[in-house]
């Protein structure tokens, strides 16, 4: 087992707010298992303290950031440097402070593809898939879905323009089709439906209709909570074959950070199930 150095690396999450997020536990469990020694703290700024907060971070020596909403957008015009995956969503969820400048990555949809396609064994190839909402998430995880070549993806937002605006940015391709959510009353069944929005945090029933979710209907919802989130609740409500909460998708981007600032992936299915064994959810069968 190799031993941890005696002066920790140090990491954090900066996003606003950010108090509840599970990923110091998430990074702490991935440092034990693989024998290293780091920290990794919060940091609540407001979006115009985003910036200093970044720097300030890389001033004191820090090694790197993840970033939560809402400056996923911001995080992307400060770095200098860009992963492909995040030039393709112009979005960053990942900071590395480099000798070359500020390194932005997105590690958001590496995270969704491997927890849906690997850890809930669900195939995208040929199916139709459903994406609701267009914002930070949304972008982050639209390409690679694109690129497991659903038969159809469907973008659905309240807002219709950021919708046709991140269409345009996937190049417009003949399979990918948006709409509003009253639209998707004669949108016909799909496989999959993705929750990437907001919508029912707050307690308001979400904006969607029922039909269209089947029996044969695998439901992802972004959004975790050690509770059934509104979305899941929703899905089960309206007879959903499966409804599963984003843990895996937190836990997969969090070990694709963790190897790119390290150059190690942590096994991560261990690590899940200790995250799932402190909800009374986890993956939900219908
Ligand atoms: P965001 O950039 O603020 O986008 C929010 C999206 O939700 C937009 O599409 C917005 O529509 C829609 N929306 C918000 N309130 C709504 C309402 N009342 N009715 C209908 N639509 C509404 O946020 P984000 O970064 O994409 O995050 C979205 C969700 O994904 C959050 O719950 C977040 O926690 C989750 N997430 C999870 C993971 C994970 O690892 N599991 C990773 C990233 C994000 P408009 O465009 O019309 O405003």
């Amino acid at each position: 087992m190799p031993t941890p150095s005696s002066r920790p690396d140090r990491y954090a999450l900066v996003g606003h707010p950010v108090e509840h997020s599970r990923s110091p536990l998430i990074h702490q469990l991935f440092a034990q298992q693989l024998g290293e020694n780091l920290t990794y703290e919060l940091i609540d700024a407001a979006p115009s303290q985003f910036e200093t907060a970044v720097l300030g971070f890389a001033a004191a020596g820090g090694r790197g950031l993840n970033v939560t909403v809402p400056h996923k957008e911001a995080a992307f015009e400060l770095c200098r440097i860009h992963g492909p995956e995040a030039v393709a969503a112009r979005a960053v969820n990942t900071i590395t402070f480099t000798t070359g400048g500020l390194r932005g990555d997105n590690t958001d949809g590496l995270g969704f593809i491997r927890d849906l396609t690997v850890n809930n064994e669900r195939a995208i190839a040929s199916r139709r898939v459903l994406l609701l909402g267009a914002g930070g998430a949304a972008r982050g995880i639209a390409g690679p879905m694109l690129a497991e070549e659903p038969d159809a993806l469907v973008i659905a937002n309240r807002t219709i323009e950021r919708a046709e605006a991140l269409r345009r940015d996937l190049g417009a391709p003949g399979n990918v089709s948006v709409c509003r959510f009253d639209e998707l009353e004669d949108a016909g069944e799909f496989d999959i439906v993705v929750n990437a929005t907001s919508a029912g945090l707050k307690g308001e029933r979400p904006p969607f209709p029922g039909s269209l979710v089947r029996k044969k209907t695998f439901c992802y919802d972004l959004a975790y909570s050690l509770k059934a989130t509104p979305f899941v609740t929703w899905a089960e409500a309206n007879g959903a074959g499966w409804a599963v909460q984003g843990w895996g998708m937190l836990v997969e981007q969090a070990a694709e950070a963790y190897a790119i600032w390290r150059g190690k992936r942590p096994e991560t299915r261990e690590i899940l199930g200790k995250l799932l064994a402190l909800s009374d959810r986890g993956a939900v069968a219908g």
